[in-house]
Formats: structure tokens, C-alpha cells, sequence
């Protein structure tokens, strides 16, 4: 693989910044290849090669790169002015478009990333309930705010666990619960009934496996909620790509607020918090001060909006249904090489999402992490982009040949890791 451009890149990069970038996901050994562009389903990297890309940022893509519609969109909004520190129509339109997707999003707040609305959920889910403690899914990951940055590396451990160098305060306010454990979430959560919040939950939770909570178990917290009066929080920044009205929706519950991210700004920065009125009320100022005042310079911002509302526009019923059965097609095929090359390795997901798990470690290898690292490396080799925890997902650009393709280049490549 020719890879000279980037090596240079990453030179200069570590220069002047922590391992060379901005994200600790994207730091990959001895150095990530550089991207110059991206058209539809495929980037171009620093040296020239072209690949299909199934990481699509992390999963925020749905539309892959530089949709037309949205290019046009995007470009007309940055030619109007980029921010002003004043609402804009295009916000009461795109809150109109996403309020319309679910019932419960009766109200909605943008904030500009995933981890701020997580933020802003769990401090109304305090605000309106006066209480100090949340209750989190064992390793599940919510983004960088410190309350929500416990027990987040993808263990099994019910134990709550600072990873980020958190106060002792913060940590003794998390309140770990195991998933898809009903009655071992719910005796944990009984014993800080007075003191919850929230239950803070992700439906399809990547971090964990990426596998749907199963409907006992939202039941089961749902039910907690209601007689507790915690507010049941689901984070669907990376999940609410699985249904057209969301994926609580989906596996048949229903939270009191909803965070909202990645898809839902069409490839721009964006967060959204949406709920019920009454819980949504806590940020509202016109009555007098609110009990949780949120502000922003970049919430809601006019590019972002826009970028939203043609996204949401190209997310129809059929998109959805389409992309969901190319996931599908991709777990199937995957799954196919993993048992013919005699691995116990799983291959999770729903709709368009997909996450290859290495469950252990083939002969060679010190940890299923090292040779999850090494399959990435031989796919970039063959031309597929898909994270290095084997994370990926279809965007709507993708045809069946770029399925098969991967297809394909997954067989070939787990055969090279293992031989
Ligand atoms: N919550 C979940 C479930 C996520 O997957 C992520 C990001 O991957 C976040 C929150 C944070 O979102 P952002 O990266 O936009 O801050």
C-alpha cells in the first residue's frame, strides 16, 4: 500500500499534536492514512487511493460523502452567513422535521456535538428532578462529559469506574447497571431510587457489542422510571440511524427525552436533545429564568440546520429499508468467511449498522484488539475503510456491487490476518 504522503503527514502531525489529531479514535499505529477527499460511497486518501468507506465518520455519514443535494444545500447556507446569535428560520424548520419523526419529540434543543446533549439531557433530567445521581449501562460509551465518562470501556464490570481522571464525586453519582439484565438494572437501581435522575441507556449500544436491548428489559426500566420518577434517557447519537422513527421506537418503548447526533446534521456538528414538553420545559425562558440555562455561540447554527433538514428529507421510509438490508447482506457475509475460517468471532448490528467483534485472539496474535488492528490494516490494503473496533455501517450512496466488493475483500483479508 502506498502510504508516502500520509507518513509525511503524520511527521509534521505529531509535531504539534497529541499523536498527531484530534481524536483518540483516530490515532491508528504506526499512522492513520490522510483523507483528501470524499465523493458518494468512496474517500480518497493523501497518496491517491480511492476506497469504500464503511466507517462513514464513525457512523455519521448515512448519506456518504458530498451528496449533491446537500453539497448545493450546504453551500447556499454558508453563502447566507454562517452564525449570528440570533434563531434563524431553517431551526424552527428542521425542529418541525424532526418533531414530526417521533411523538415524544414534542420540544427540541441543538447543541453542536453528541457529547454536549448528552450533557444538557442528563443536567435537565437533574434540573427537573432535583436529584443528584444518574444510573448508566455497564461500558457503554455516551461521549466525553465527565458524569457519563465512567465505566465506559466497553467491560463487563458493574462497578462504577473512573477512566478519564473524574473527581470521586462524579464517580459516586454514576450508578452502573448491567444490559439486558432486567432484574440485576432493576435491584441496583431500587437501591438509589431516591436519588436517580436518570436512567441513561443507548438501545443498540456499539461499545457493548452493538446489540438491540431486548424489550423485557426497556419494559423493565421503563416501568422503574414511572414509579421512581427518574427520567429514562435513551442516547440514540449512533442508533437512531436504525429507524425511521428511532430505535426506541423501534424495539417498542419510549423514553422521556431522547439525545439525538451524527446523522441527524447530514455530516455537520450537531447534538439535539428532544422530549416531552414537560420535561423539555426546564430549559425554557420564557417564563422567567430557567431552571437549566444552555447556551452556545454554535447551537443550532444555520449550516447545520440545513444540512439536517435535506438529510432527514433523503431518510425516507425506503432509504431506510434499503440500507437496512445491505446490512444485513454485509452481516451474513461476514459472519459466512468468520465460520469458514474456523474463528468464533461475532458479527453484530441492526438495520445499517454493523459491528465485526473479535471474541479472541488467533494463534499469534497477544489479544483479539491485535488482530482486529491487523484486519483493519489488510482492508485498507483491499481498499475498505471500517474502524479498528471492526465498527462500520451502509450509507445510502452504497450499491449492491460495493457490498459484494466488500464482501470480498473481508474473506480475503481475514485469510491474510490468519495465515
Ligand atoms: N453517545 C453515543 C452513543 C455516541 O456513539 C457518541 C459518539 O460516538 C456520542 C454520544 C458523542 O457524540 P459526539 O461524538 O458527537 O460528541
Amino acid at each position: 500500500m502506498n502510504t508516502e504522503n500520509s507518513a509525511a503527514l503524520y511527521s509534521r502531525a505529531v509535531e504539534v499534536m497529541p499523536g498527531g489529531n484530534s481524536r483518540t479514535a483516530v490515532y491508528s499505529a504506526p499512522y492513520p492514512v490522510y483523507i483528501r477527499s470524499g465523493s458518494g460511497a468512496r474517500v480518497t486518501d493523501a497518496d491517491g487511493v480511492e476506497r469504500l468507506d464503511f466507517l462513514n465518520n464513525s457512523t455519521t455519514l448515512i448519506h456518504g460523502h458530498a451528496h449533491p443535494e446537500m453539497v448545493a444545500a450546504i453551500t447556499g447556507a454558508v453563502g447566507r452567513g454562517t452564525s449570528f446569535g440570533m434563531p434563524t428560520p431553517v431551526e424552527v424548520e428542521y425542529a418541525e422535521a424532526l418533531s414530526a419523526r417521533n411523538e415524544t419529540f414534542e420540544h427540541v434543543r441543538f447543541t453542536s456535538s453528541g457529547t454536549e446533549a448528552v450533557m444538557m439531557a442528563v443536567q435537565a433530567a437533574r434540573a427537573y428532578t432535583k436529584r443528584p445521581k444518574i444510573a448508566k449501562m455497564a461500558g457503554a460509551y455516551h461521549g466525553a462529559y465527565d458524569a457519563v465518562a465512567v465505566n465506559n470501556d466497553g467491560s463487563g464490570s458493574l462497578i462504577s469506574h473512573a477512566v478519564t481522571g473524574n473527581p470521586e464525586g462524579v464517580v459516586a453519582n454514576t450508578v452502573v447497571i448491567p444490559f439486558n439484565d432486567a432484574e440485576g438494572a432493576v435491584k441496583i437501581l431500587r437501591e438509589h431510587a431516591e436519588d436517580l435522575a436518570c436512567v441513561l441507556i443507548d438501545p443498540v449500544p456499539w461499545r457493548i457489542g452493538l446489540l438491540p436491548a431486548d424489550k423485557a428489559y426497556l419494559d423493565a426500566l421503563r416501568a422503574f422510571c414511572d414509579e421512581s420518577g427518574a427520567l429514562l434517557i435513551s442516547d440514540e447519537v449512533g442508533s437512531y440511524r436504525v429507524g425511521y422513527h428511532g430505535a426506541m421506537h423501534l424495539l417498542g418503548s419510549e423514553a422521556d427525552l431522547t439525545v439525538l447526533g451524527k446523522v441527524i446534521g447530514g455530516g455537520m456538528p450537531i447534538g439535539a436533545v428532544a422530549g416531552r414538553r414537560g420535561f423539555m420545559s426546564v430549559f425554557d425562558p420564557s417564563k422567567g429564568a430557567p431552571a437549566l440555562p444552555h447556551s452556545g455561540s454554535y447551537n443550532a447554527n444555520p449550516v447545520s440546520m440545513t444540512s439536517g433538514v435535506v438529510s432527514l428529507r433523503l431518510l425516507t421510509e425506503e432509504a431506510m429499508e434499503r440500507i437496512g438490508a445491505f446490512g444485513e447482506q454485509v452481516r451474513e457475509a461476514l459472519r459466512a468467511t468468520i465460520e469458514a475460517v474456523g474463528l468464533d468471532w461475532e458479527v453484530n448490528g441492526l438495520g445499517s449498522l454493523f459491528r465485526v467483534i473479535a471474541t479472541s485472539a488467533p494463534e499469534g496474535y497477544p489479544s483479539p484488539a491485535a488482530a482486529m488492528k491487523r484486519l483493519h490494516r489488510e482492508l485498507l490494503d483491499e481498499g475498505i475503510h471500517l474502524g479498528d473496533s471492526g465498527l462500520g455501517c451502509i450509507s445510502t450512496p452504497m450499491e449492491e456491487a460495493d457490498i459484494a466488493a466488500f464482501a470480498t475483500a473481508f474473506d480475503t483479508s481475514l485469510r491474510r490476518v490468519l495465515a
